[in-house]
């Protein structure tokens, strides 16, 4: 079921065109997530569809209902991550909860939220006092108070370390096991391969690909980056290109002193050969990887650029 539907949205600000072309939609329980580099309009595109901004042109559907007819009804489905600004910093996180409760009449208890953003353990600490992954958790509890069915997640890991960021990652998780469904911005590839069923690559205010992570991937290329080190040195290296160059399989190869890279189609094949072919030269092979393509390789491989967290 389609729970959300945008047509050709446009903003610009001024002479800055921030969203020229977006269309997609949204099925439920999944996690749909908007990912480009920095100023690439993936704010913009959601403060449009939260009913924050209005857009220049285009259609936003949360079934059949739109902001221009039916606002409270769609307020009652979507929750957004507040900004920092918006929690009380004096108070703690079980009375800002609490507190964001009594705007809604069927209001989740503090309690289920306490526990669903890990926080029971600090439920009486003023939140100014808590590190920024605990207050990004805090965010999400706030937009889940009121138990929409929507949750709009604005860059929720930005900034924050490793750790910080997977608690994050479990809560997101968590939200599509109780079956809702997630928008999500990031800068970060590994964050939307990681979590998303559908991830929508923007840049420079439009779509440039759409589709699951696995897709994506696969729509590139078969290919796998195949690596080898010689204990034997920069010869090795470089026969074993010459040989990996009349492969089949192999595309194309890279050397750096001892050690060679290739990319193929068939991995297995290619590995055969190659160690088929260090047998009998008696080369010694120290190390070997294999390396499957990234939604980075995607990013690069749709847009000619680099991708730049
Ligand atoms: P980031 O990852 O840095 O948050 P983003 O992909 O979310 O970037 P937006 O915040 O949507 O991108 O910004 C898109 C472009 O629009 C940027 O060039 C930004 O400077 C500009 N922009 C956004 N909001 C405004 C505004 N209120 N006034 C003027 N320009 C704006």
């Amino acid at each position: 079921m389609t729970v959300l539907e945008v047509k050709q949205l446009q903003k610009s600000f001024g002479t800055i065109h921030a969203v020229q072309d977006i269309s997609f939609s949204v099925e439920a329980g999944e996690v749909f997530t908007i990912i480009g580099p920095n100023g690439a309009g993936k704010t913009t595109t959601l403060e449009m569809i939260e009913g924050l901004v209005t857009p220049d042109n285009g259609e936003i559907h949360f079934g059949a209902l739109n902001w221009d007819k039916h606002a409270t009804s769609i307020k009652m489905k979507i929750g957004v991550q507040p900004q920092s600004s918006a929690m009380f910093d004096l108070l703690t996180p079980e009375e800002n909860l609490d507190l964001f409760a009594t705007f809604y009449e069927n209001a989740r208890s503090t309690e289920e939220m306490l526990k669903l953003i890990n926080l029971t353990d600090h439920r009486h600490n003023q939140v100014k006092k808590l590190s920024g992954g605990q207050r990004q958790r805090l965010a999400i509890g706030l937009a889940m108070i009121s138990d929409p069915e929507i949750i709009f997640l604005d860059e929720p890991t930005t900034g924050l370390d490793p750790q910080a960021r997977r608690n994050i990652w479990d809560i997101i998780l968590e939200l599509k096991k109780l079956g809702k469904t997630t928008i999500l911005t990031t800068h970060y590839m590994e964050e939307a391969e990681k979590l998303s069923d559908r991830v929508c690559i923007v840049d420079q205010g439009r779509i440039v690909t759409l589709d699951t992570p696995g897709a994506l991937i696969e729509k590139l290329t078969k290919e796998r980056e195949v690596r080898l080190s010689f204990l034997d040195g920069e010869t090795a290296a470089e026969e074993g290109e010459l040989f990996s160059n009349n492969l089949d399989s192999v595309s194309r190869t890279k050397r750096d002193g001892a050690s060679l890279t290739l990319w193929t189609t068939k991995p297995e094949d290619t590995l055969y050969d190659l160690f088929k072919f260090t047998k009998e030269k008696e080369y010694q092979v120290e190390q070997v990887s294999i390396r499957e393509m990234s939604l980075e390789d995607v990013f690069i491989a749709f847009t000619g650029k680099e991708w730049r967290d």
